[in-house]
């Protein structure tokens, strides 16, 4: 009999407290289909409890907001060295949970919250307050305080490193945070909670409250939270970004992509390969940045075209667990039939089919193997929607005037590559992509850089100190003249 990971409470004011609701969220594994534990099912109760105790804990006159930024950067510390403890048991339940290849789980899950926590605790300790000499005398004393309670919500494809995207410049800034991770990926959410138990973060700082979109609707129009920060679809981010313009509430929005890599004639793709699947095909297909629109210049397009099917076709495929495996299953049969509803329409667009195209043969998990279409026409629907799963779809461009028009011809903003002999040229190309983020040769998320998107694929930035002032609100104290002082 395997065992599974279960529990019985939630994270809330600062200890595991019974939950308000009965009901129990199952949680499987991608790779076997079976259940693998459980945690309770959070309910708007849950949510309110944890918002009173986010809210008292900000509000507290000595509590976390008020303390200096040294001794919350103390604090963090411990619990960035707590999660660094259970680095390797988090890295491994959310390769079970959503397929990610453990290696790409040791970094971007196990190691990305502790870095995050202690780069915003320095960037803290280093934020002066400015006192600005006035034009009509007098000084201007402008700071930075924390934004208040904030409503963090994530989805299930990275959970740890958007998670941390958002705990680590909040907590450090010193707001108080009620978390909603995603129903597919809460077992290492509760990690989390175990973490900050044992760094004995103050009561209330941060609350877990694991529970589906309703109940984070609820989270987001709570009128105890000062802001939201969201990670996920575009369309929840619409309706989110709704409710916060009705209540002009704060809110910052990392949504969808369908990004592109643009392989310019001189690119040796080959000698980039890892690079390029790295910024392709990570993660199965399940990262919002990458770029799945390549776009290949037709004087070398058949070339480019086997270059990309050959790698395809070589990825080992299977357990996740399994460090030689390079693509592991997608996070639920939903998403697969997702996926397959893309690949069906891909063909009957008219796409060249080139490698993949179904499912590996495996009696269980919800696999789909890597797959490539070629000749697609940019406006084919594969061209033009996420799909968040391994297909690449290749359009062919005549010269770079039109490679950049077919690049910025999509809803989305977020990611991109140029793949390029000459890292000028690149650079300068890539100056002409309308989106948020763009890499030359390689793509990655930089932590003291600013990551987002524009269009649909969301407003604000975080990472870098950008996302770190995402969390304050602007604060000036007019000093009178001199000899007005007193
Ligand atoms: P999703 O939007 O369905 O869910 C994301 C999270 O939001 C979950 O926790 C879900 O329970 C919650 N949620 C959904 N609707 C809500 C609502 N109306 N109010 C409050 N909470 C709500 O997305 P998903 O399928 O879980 O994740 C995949 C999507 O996330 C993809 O579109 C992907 O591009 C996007 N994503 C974006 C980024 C980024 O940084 N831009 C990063 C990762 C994923």
């Amino acid at each position: 009999m395997t065992t599974t990971i279960d529990y019985d409470k939630l994270y809330l004011g600062g200890d595991w407290t019974a939950p308000r609701g009965g009901e129990t969220l199952p949680v499987h594994s991608a790779t076997t289909e079976e259940r693998i534990g459980s945690v309770p099912l959070g309910t708007e109760s849950d949510i309110d409890a944890a918002v009173e105790a986010a809210r008292a804990a900000f509000d507290d006159p000595e509590g976390w907001p008020r303390w200096s930024a040294e001794r919350r950067a103390e604090a963090l510390g411990r619990f960035a060295d707590e999660l660094e403890k259970r680095g390797p048991e988090t890295a491994q339940r959310v390769a079970m949970q959503n397929g990610m290849p453990i290696a790409v789980a040791e970094n971007f899950e196990a190691m990305f919250p502790a870095l995050l926590l202690r780069y915003y605790s320095g960037l803290m300790v280093e934020q002066q307050e400015e006192r600005r000499p006035g034009m009509l005398g007098g000084t201007a004393v402008v700071s930075r305080e924390p934004i208040g309670v904030v409503g963090a919500i994530v989805p299930w494809n990275v959970p740890q490193g958007i998670t941390f995207l958002k705990l680590a410049p909040a907590l450090a800034s010193g707001c108080t945070v009620v978390l909603k991770p995603a129903p597919e990926t809460v077992l290492d959410a509760f990690l989390v909670g175990e973490a900050a138990v044992a760094a004995g973060l103050p009561a209330g700082v941060l609350n877990i409250v694991p529970a589906g979109r309703e109940v984070g609707a609820h989270l987001v129009e709570h009128p105890g939270v000062d802001k939201v920060s969201f990670t996920g679809s575009t369309a929840a981010g619409r309706a989110i970004a709704e409710t916060c313009g009705r209540l002009l509430r704060p809110v910052t929005l990392e949504l969808g992509g369908k990004s592109a890599a643009i392989v310019l004639d001189d690119a040796d793709l080959q000698s980039n390969i890892e690079s390029f699947f790295a910024s392709t095909l990570l993660n199965n297909g399940q990262i919002c940045w990458l770029g799945t629109r390549v776009l290949a210049p037709r004087s070398r397009y058949q070339e480019v075209v086997d270059t990309i099917s050959g790698l395809a076709g070589s990825l080992t495929i299977g357990d996740p667990l399994d460090r030689s495996v390079q693509v592991g299953p997608l996070v639920s049969s939903r998403q697969r039939e997702r996926v397959e509803g893309y690949i069906a329409k891909g063909n009957s667009d008219g796409g060249r089919l080139t490698v993949g195209g179904g499912r590996p043969d495996r009696d269980r998990g919800w696999f789909v193997q890597p797959t490539v279409f070629a000749d697609v026409d940019p406006n084919h629907t594969i061209a033009q929607e996420e799909i968040f799963g391994p297909v690449l779809a290749v359009i062919g461009y005549d010269d770079e005037a039109e490679a950049v028009r077919i690049a910025n011809d999509t809803d989305y903003g977020l990611g991109g590559s140029v793949w390029t002999a000459d890292v000028e040229r690149g650079e300068a190309f890539a100056r002409n992509v309308r989106s948020g983020t763009i890499g030359v040769n390689h793509y990655v998320n930089e932590p003291t850089a600013p990551f987002g998107g524009i269009k649909a694929s969301g407003m604000g930035r975080e990472l870098g100190p950008e996302g770190l002032v995402a969390f304050q609100q602007l604060k000036t104290i007019y000093l009178p003249p001199a000899a007005a002082a007193n």
